[in-house]
């Protein structure tokens, strides 16, 4: 180990907080900026034999480079990994489920998961590949394991909040040859790391929770293996999924506060699951943080936060209607993970299997007091209580 090593946020044994603020940064060069800006190059200066690292930029990019050091120090501390950065999650998402697996191959789904899965399941099977699908609760997945090429695992779900035993899922797919890819949108790698459960890929939305501002879209992929890595990246070359510039160096600033967020959101979110918890208008809702949700358990045995989303069913679509029009301080906005609160009534899309009242609740990062009275307020309105 040498000086810089000594000192560096790799080391496992400094808080989140510390690794967040430092993540990535190079080691440290007289009358340079803390954080190089982002560098707009479609091609590098390159005379004589092609020799890398920066040749040209739908490979490589150097802004990259230094986000894909952070993403991989916050999902692995302390362990050698590989990322790859992305244009979005679908990105990173399509990426590894079409480098790993190939005609014949089978591949496994949850059947509760993020919305454009079953728009991929659709491309996967077109190619040849076989899909089985199971439910994310209770290890469902365990059952349609045998002879999968992949489980993809995602956990908590998106929406409905379930938990699945990584750890679990993990012993029993690779017992039997199957690699494991965790998205880890929701959790972010403060509040959950895949790979340290055993997942071969922690893949991840970086639109969401990790960049907080809601302002660009990227996604990522961390794999322990070079070579299962190297297809990834592979990946990415041909399809041309890359993350401009301006938008790598924006989520790598924005890293720097995530633990600040994440803490802030994390409690919010709570706050509001137990304000809502004593409602009677309100039934189905979840969070694992919640010590009574059917996921607390194996959430709070996995999991080191349980994110910034609340889920929860209101009598009917115009009541959840009526409950939006009336918060002050929540946007009608899709997404989630964002500084700012936002809600929406996820039946809306029509993808997901939701009742017609059904609410994603995203909590930002304002004072708590001020978001619970917002979101009772607005109950009161929508039942109609003034
Ligand atoms: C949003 C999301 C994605 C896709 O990410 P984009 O950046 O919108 O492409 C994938 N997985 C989960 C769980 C998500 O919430």
């Amino acid at each position: 180990m040498n000086d810089h090593d000594r000192d560096s946020p790799r080391r496992q044994d400094v808080g989140d907080g510390t690794r967040a603020v430092r993540a990535g940064l190079p080691a440290p060069v007289k009358n340079e900026p803390t954080l190089p800006g982002p560098v707009f190059a479609a091609h590098f200066h390159l005379p004589g034999d092609v020799e890398g690292p920066y040749t040209y930029g739908r490979d490589t990019n150097p802004t990259w480079t230094l986000l894909e050091e952070a993403v991989g120090e916050l999902e692995a501390p302390g362990q050698d990994v590989h990322t790859i950065v992305f244009a979005s999650g679908m990105a990173a998402v399509s990426a590894v489920l079409l480098s790993q697996a190939q005609t014949g191959d089978t591949v496994v789904l949850p059947d509760d998961g993020y919305q454009a899965l079953p728009l991929l399941r659709g491309q996967l099977e077109a190619y040849g590949i076989r899909v089985r699908t199971a439910p994310t609760r209770e290890e469902a997945q365990l059952d349609v394991l045998d002879g999968a090429r992949l489980l993809w695992i995602e956990t908590p779900s998106n929406p409905g909040l379930d938990v699945c035993d990584v750890r679990r899922l993990v012993d029993a797919a690779h017992a039997g040859g199957t690699l494991v890819a965790v998205d880890n949108t929701l959790a972010t790698p403060l509040g959950q790391r895949p790979l340290e459960l055993g997942a071969d890929f922690s893949v991840a939305s970086g639109t969401k929770g990790l960049t907080g501002h809601g302002d660009l879209l990227l996604g990522y992929v961390v794999c322990g293996d070079p070579e299962l890595a190297a297809r990834v990246r592979q990946w990415r070359k041909i399809v041309g999924a890359v993350p401009g510039p301006m938008e790598a160096w924006l989520a790598h600033r924005s890293l720097a506060t995530l633990q600040l967020r994440a803490q802030r959101q994390w409690a919010n979110a709570l706050a509001v699951a137990e304000a809502l918890s004593g409602r009677a208008e309100v039934t189905g809702l979840r969070y694992p943080g919640l010590a009574t949700d059917p996921s607390h358990k194996t959430a709070a045995r996995q999991m080191r936060g349980f994110g910034s989303v609340v889920s929860f069913t209101l009598p009917d679509r115009a009541h959840a209607e009526r409950f939006m029009a009336a918060l002050h301080l929540v946007e009608d906005a899709t997404s989630f993970g964002g500084v700012r609160s936002t809600a929406e009534r996820r039946g809306r899309w029509g993808g997901d299997a939701v009742p017609e009242g059904f609410i994603r609740f995203s909590a930002g990062a304002e004072d708590t007091e001020d978001l619970v009275a917002d979101v009772l307020r607005a109950l009161g309105v929508a039942g109609g209580g003034g």
